[in-house]
C-alpha cells in the first residue's frame, strides 16, 4: 500500500525505482601505524583482504554485466584488476616486513600507484586515479572491519539520512534515478549533485528511513517534494503522468538553449552554470549555459591523500575553459573546510568548522596550496588563448584585507610565471555578512562580486545549511535581507564592478526575479535550471521588477514581499 511522505523538493523531475539505502558507515579516524611484530600474520591479513576485495568486485562486475550494464561492469572489473595487481601487493608486503600495519601498507601502496596515474598527461589514465582510490578504500575497509561501502548494482532511488560528498563520489551516477534524504536542505550536497546531474531529489523527508527498506519500490517527485514508498497502481499512474508532464515541459524549454538571458524590456542578465567538476561540463553546455559563474574546484582536492599537482590542475581547468569559447568562466579557488574537509591538510579539528579556517582563510594560512592553484589557472589560460575568459574568485572573504592579500599573491605568481593578468577578472564571493556590509570597499578592489546565498543566508540566519530542522528559516525574500542585497548590488555598481548570484537561490524563479529587480548582472546555477530561468527572463520586465522589489523591501513580512515579486511575473 502506498505511503506518501512530504519532504522538500530539491531537484525537479519524477523517478520510480527500487530503493538503495545508504547506511551511515562507521570508520576509525586513524589507521594503526605499526603491526604487533608478527609480520607473517600481518601479511596473511593483507592477502586475505585483497582476495576478498577482488572476489567482491568480480561479483559486482558480473551482476552488472548480467543486468546488461556492461559499462559499469567494466569499471568494477578494472577495480578488481587493481586489487589483484602483484606489484601493488609486493609493495605493501615490503612495508609490512619493515613493521608497518597492513592497513597503512596497503593504503600507501595504492596511493603511490594513484599518484603516478594522477600525474599522467593522458586524461583517461589520470581519471583512473579516482577508481584506484575507490578500490583502496574497499581493501582498507575490509582490514579495519568497516566492511566495503556498498554500491548499487542496478537502477535505483538512493535513500539516505544525508549524503556526504564522498558518498556521492562513490555512487555510480548512471544508476541513480533519484535521491531521497531524510535530512538536508536544498543547498546540501545531495541536492546540489542531483541538480548538476539532472536527476530528481527530495530532502528533509522525516520518517523516510523508517518507511523505506532496501529494495522497496520508491517514487520521488523533486518538484513537489513528495516521496511515495511502495506505490500502488493508482500512485504509479499518478507518477507516470507527472513524469510525462515534466518531459513535455523540458521539450518546450529546449528551444531556448541558444538564446542569451535577456528580460522582455532588453536588460541583459547572463545565465551561467555552476560546475562541480569536469563531469558537469557537458550537461551545462547541453542546457545552453552562458559560461560558468562558479566552478567549485573542491573536486580536485577531495578524496585525495595528497594535494593535486599543478600539471593535473592545468589539465582539468583547460577541459572546463575549452568548453565555453567566448564566455566567461569564473573559477573559485578551493573552498575547503567546514562541510568540505581536506584529507591531507593536517590541522587541529575545530569545534565550529563553519566559522573556522575555511575558504580563502585556509588559502592564506596554507599559501603553497593556493599559489599552486593560481599558478595552474594562469598556465591553463596561457595554453588556451582562444578559450573562455578566465575569472578568478575567492570564497569566504570576510574583510577587504583578505582580498588585498589574495590579489597580491596572484600578482606575485603572475610575475613568477611571466603571465599577463590583463583580461583576468578577479572577484570576491559575498557569503559572510561582514563582507556584504563591506561590499563597497570590496568592490573597489574587485572586478566583480558574486553573492553566495547558500552561505550568506546560513550566516545571516545562524541556521546550519545542512540541517533539515532549520532549513525553513533562511529566506532571501525577508525584507531586510532584500534591503541588504539591494545595497550590495548598488555598492558593486558604484565602483564599476559587475555582480552575480551563484547560490542555489539563483535557480528559484521567484528569487531569481527578485535578484533581477535588484539589478544583478548574472545568475549562475545548476545546469538543470538554466532553461527555466532563461524562460523566466524573457517573460519579465526589469523595470517592473525594480518597482516590485522596492515594494518587497518595504513589505511587512517575507510572505508579502514574495507576493510583490510574484505579481510582477507573468504566467508562462
Ligand atoms: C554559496 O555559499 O552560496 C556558494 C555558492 O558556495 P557553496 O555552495 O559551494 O558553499
Ligand atoms: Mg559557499
Amino acid at each position: 500500500m502506498s505511503t506518501w511522505l512530504q519532504g522538500r523538493g530539491a531537484s525537479p523531475g519524477v523517478a520510480v525505482a527500487p530503493a538503495f539505502v545508504v547506511a551511515p558507515r562507521e570508520r576509525p579516524d586513524e589507521l594503526p601505524d605499526a603491526h604487533d611484530g608478527d609480520a607473517r600474520r600481518e601479511r596473511r591479513r593483507l592477502d586475505e583482504a585483497l582476495e576478498q576485495a577482488e572476489r567482491d568486485l568480480r561479483d559486482i562486475a558480473e551482476a552488472m554485466t548480467t543486468a546488461a550494464d556492461e559499462g559499469q561492469g567494466a569499471i568494477f572489473e578494472a577495480h578488481a584488476e587493481f586489487v589483484a595487481d602483484p606489484e601493488l601487493a609486493s609493495l605493501a608486503r615490503e612495508a609490512i616486513d619493515k613493521g608497518t600495519s597492513a592497513e597503512k601498507a596497503v593504503r600507501d601502496a595504492f596511493d603511490e600507484f594513484s599518484g603516478l596515474l594522477a600525474a599522467s598527461a593522458d586524461e583517461y589514465l589520470a581519471a583512473r586515479a579516482a577508481d584506484l582510490d575507490d578500490a583502496r578504500d574497499r581493501v582498507v575497509d575490509i582490514l579495519t572491519g568497516a566492511g566495503p561501502a556498498p554500491v548499487p548494482t542496478r537502477r535505483c532511488v538512493v535513500v539516505a539520512t544525508d549524503l556526504t560528498p564522498s558518498d556521492t563520489a562513490r555512487l555510480p551516477t548512471e544508476l541513480i534515478a533519484g535521491i531521497a534524504c531524510e535530512q538536508g536542505s536544498s543547498v546540501s550536497h545531495a541536492a546540489i549533485i542531483a541538480r548538476s546531474i539532472g536527476i530528481p531529489a527530495v530532502v528533509g523527508t522525516s520518517g523516510l528511513l523508517e518507511t523505506v527498506a532496501a529494495d522497496t519500490l520508491v517514487g520521488v517527485d523533486g518538484s513537489t517534494g513528495e516521496v511515495v514508498a511502495d506505490p500502488d497502481e493508482e500512485a504509479r499512474r499518478d507518477l507516470d503522468e507527472r513524469a510525462a508532464d515534466e518531459r513535455e515541459r523540458r521539450r518546450r524549454l529546449a528551444s531556448l538553449k541558444g538564446e542569451e538571458g535577456r528580460t522582455s524590456d532588453g536588460r541583459r542578465v547572463e545565465v551561467a552554470a555552476n560546475l562541480n567538476g569536469p563531469d558537469a561540463v557537458d550537461p551545462a553546455v547541453e542546457e545552453g549555459a552562458e559560461g560558468s559563474g562558479l566552478v567549485r574546484t573542491e573536486f580536485l582536492f577531495q578524496d585525495r591523500s595528497e594535494a593535486p599537482d599543478v600539471d593535473l590542475q592545468v589539465e582539468q581547468y583547460q577541459t572546463i575553459l575549452r568548453a565555453f569559447p567566448n564566455h566567461r568562466v569564473v573559477v573559485r579557488t578551493m573552498d575547503i573546510g567546514a562541510d568540505k574537509p581536506l584529507p591531507f591538510v593536517d590541522r587541529d579539528p575545530e569545534q565550529n568548522p563553519a566559522l573556522g579556517v575555511r575558504g580563502l582563510r585556509l588559502g592564506l594560512v596554507m599559501p603553497d596550496l593556493l599559489r599552486d592553484q593560481l599558478r595552474a589557472l594562469l598556465r591553463a589560460r596561457a595554453g588556451l588563448r582562444d578559450a573562455a575568459r578566465l575569472a578568478i574568485m575567492f570564497p569566504m572573504v570576510s574583510v577587504p584585507g583578505e582580498l588585498t592579500d589574495a590579489r597580491r599573491m596572484l600578482e606575485e605568481v603572475a610575475g613568477e610565471e611571466d603571465a599577463d593578468l590583463d583580461g583576468v577578472e578577479v572577484g570576491a564571493m559575498i557569503e559572510v555578512p561582514a563582507a556584504a556590509l563591506a561590499a563597497r570597499r570590496l568592490a573597489r578592489e574587485a572586478d566583480f562580486l558574486s553573492v553566495g546565498t547558500n552561505d550568506l543566508l546560513q550566516y545571516l540566519f545562524a541556521a546550519d545549511r545542512l540541517l533539515a530542522d532549520v532549513a525553513g528559516l533562511p529566506d532571501p525574500l525577508v525584507p531586510e535581507v532584500l534591503g541588504l542585497l539591494d545595497r550590495v548590488v548598488a555598492d558593486a555598481h558604484a565602483e564599476g564592478a559587475w555582480i552575480g548570484v551563484c547560490g542555489e537561490a539563483a535557480a528559484d524563479p521567484v528569487h531569481a526575479a527578485a535578484f533581477v529587480g535588484l539589478g544583478v548582472d548574472e545568475l549562475s546555477m545548476s545546469a538543470a535550471s538554466i532553461l527555466e530561468i532563461k524562460d523566466l527572463l524573457r517573460r519579465v520586465d526589469a523595470g517592473r521588477l525594480r518597482k516590485a522589489v522596492e515594494a518587497a523591501i518595504a513589505a511587512p513580512d517575507a510572505g508579502r514581499a514574495r507576493t510583490c515579486v510574484e505579481e510582477a511575473i507573468p504566467a508562462p
